[in-house]
C-alpha cells in the first residue's frame, strides 16, 4: 500500500496515525505530522468514543520533556546499559527502546515510569 501523506510505497507494517481526528496510514517519515495510534488499542475497543476518551485521559496525565529521547540514551548510556539490558529490564523490546530513543513513539506511562525508575530521571513536565 501506499503512505496515504507523501504517496511513497510503504515496505512493511504502515504506522497509523492520527490528524486532527482522522486516521491514516502512512510511512515512517510521515508518522512525524501525526499522533501515532496504537493498533493494540484500536483493537481492544470498537468503540471510537470509549476509545478517545481514553486515549486523551492518559495523555492528560502526562507531558514528556523535550528531548527525553536523548536523555533516555545519554542516562542509559552512563550507566553503561546497552538498549536490549535496559529493554529487559523495564519489560520491553530493544527495538521499541531504540524508537522511542529516536522520538519515534511515544512510551505509554507504564513504560515511561519504568524507564524513569530504571534510571532514575524525570522524564515528564
Ligand atoms: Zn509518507
Amino acid at each position: 500500500m501506499n503512505c496515504e501523506i507523501c504517496g511513497k510505497p510503504i515496505y512493511g507494517k504502515p504506522i497509523t496515525i492520527e490528524v486532527d481526528g482522522a486516521y491514516l496510514k502512512v510511512c515512517d517519515e510521515c508518522a512525524k505530522y501525526g499522533k501515532i495510534v496504537h493498533e493494540k488499542r484500536k483493537f481492544e475497543s470498537k468503540n471510537e468514543n470509549a476509545l478517545k476518551a481514553s486515549r486523551y485521559q492518559t495523555e492528560d496525565e502526562y507531558e514528556l520533556v523535550d528531548g527525553y529521547g536523548r536523555i533516555i540514551k545519554e542516562m542509559r548510556e552512563k550507566m553503561n546499559l546497552t538498549q536490549e539490558e535496559l529493554g529487559r529490564k523495564i519489560g520491553i523490546k530493544p527495538s521499541l527502546l531504540a524508537k522511542i530513543e529516536q522520538e519515534k513513539i511515544l512510551p505509554d506511562y507504564q513504560t515511561l515510569r519504568k524507564i524513569e525508575f530504571s534510571l532514575k530521571v524525570k522524564l515528564r513536565k
